[in-house]
């Protein structure tokens, strides 16, 4: 029969009934795994994966250091990712994807959603490993051709206090194969209903990718929340006004059912995007 435990869980102490030594050493194992594992997430060390099923795809997102990436699989089997974090995480994104069933040197593209570094990091390790081919914004070109940021303009107190941080993050430079200026569509390089389009703003060259009707990628245009599901402004926009006005015309243009994944938490939901951005 299994002891009653009681646990107080800011002390971790507890009260045991019977094989109350074995007990108490396995919650406290427990307690301590738990608690560890809580700060690995909260400071952003380890990798949390989620999978969004949306109508005939998949999207898997990677997240590490707070930023996602997003593979994602149609039924076909063919999949490609959206973003790649940093340079110094991309060989754990490498063995992130292979943990979770992808093939890496199988994916049909990557495509940046910006040149921030946080996005298109890691993307070079990847070209350089398996040749995988890169999608970015022509306005993004002198970004990837520096590895830097361009002038990051905060939004909050707590986007003023990492700014310098941010603002410092560098990585190997990097040429996409395709540059993207107008609407195209890139069912030629991943094999599924895509289409990748301009939406300069969080950068000059920043892109939002919809894939199939209703999952759509918006990198930094706007992020998910911490805590909830709601909508938020992105940490760092230097037109706050004309963000919003991008935000509301790619929300209400879409579909009811669409979901939005960003570059920082999320995803969205059209009616929690509109609830945030609405004038
Ligand atoms: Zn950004």
């Amino acid at each position: 029969m299994l002891p009653v435990v009681t646990l107080n869980v800011t002390t971790g102490h507890m009260k045991v009934g019977s094989h109350g030594s074995v007990v108490r050493l396995l919650v406290r194992a427990l307690v301590v795994v738990s608690f560890f594992g809580s700060l690995l997430v909260l400071s952003g060390c380890a990798t949390a994966r989620t999978e969004t099923p949306i109508g005939a795809l998949t999207v898997t997102t990677f997240r590490r250091d707070y930023t996602n990436a997003h593979v994602v699989r149609a039924s076909s089997g063919r999949t490609f990712m959206i973003d790649a974090g940093l340079e110094a995480n991309a060989p754990a994104l490498d063995a992130d994807l292979r943990a979770a069933g992808f093939v890496p040197n199988e994916l049909g593209a990557i495509v940046l959603t910006h040149g921030h570094a946080d996005h298109a990091g890691g993307a070079r390790y990847f070209h350089e490993r398996y040749g995988t081919k890169i999608v970015a914004g022509e306005g993004d070109r002198g970004l990837l051709a520096e590895g830097k940021n361009d002038t990051l303009c905060p939004t909050s107190d707590d986007a003023k206090a990492d700014l310098a941080k941010h603002q410092a993050a560098r990585y190997r430079p990097l040429e996409a194969d395709v540059w993207v200026s107008a609407p195209r569509d890139l069912v030629d390089l991943v094999g599924m209903p895509a289409v990748v389009r301009p939406v300069p703003g969080h950068t000059s060259g920043s892109l939002v990718v919809t894939v199939g009707d209703d999952a759509i990628f918006v990198g930094d245009l706007f992020r998910g929340a911490v805590l909830g599901s709601s909508a938020e402004l992105h940490y760092y926009q230097c037109d706050v006004a004309k963000n919003a006005t991008d935000v509301r015309a790619l929300v209400t243009a879409s579909p009811e059912r669409s979901r939005f994944f960003v570059g920082h938490f999320g995803p969205v939901t059209r009616e929690a995007a509109l609830a945030r951005f609405a004038p």
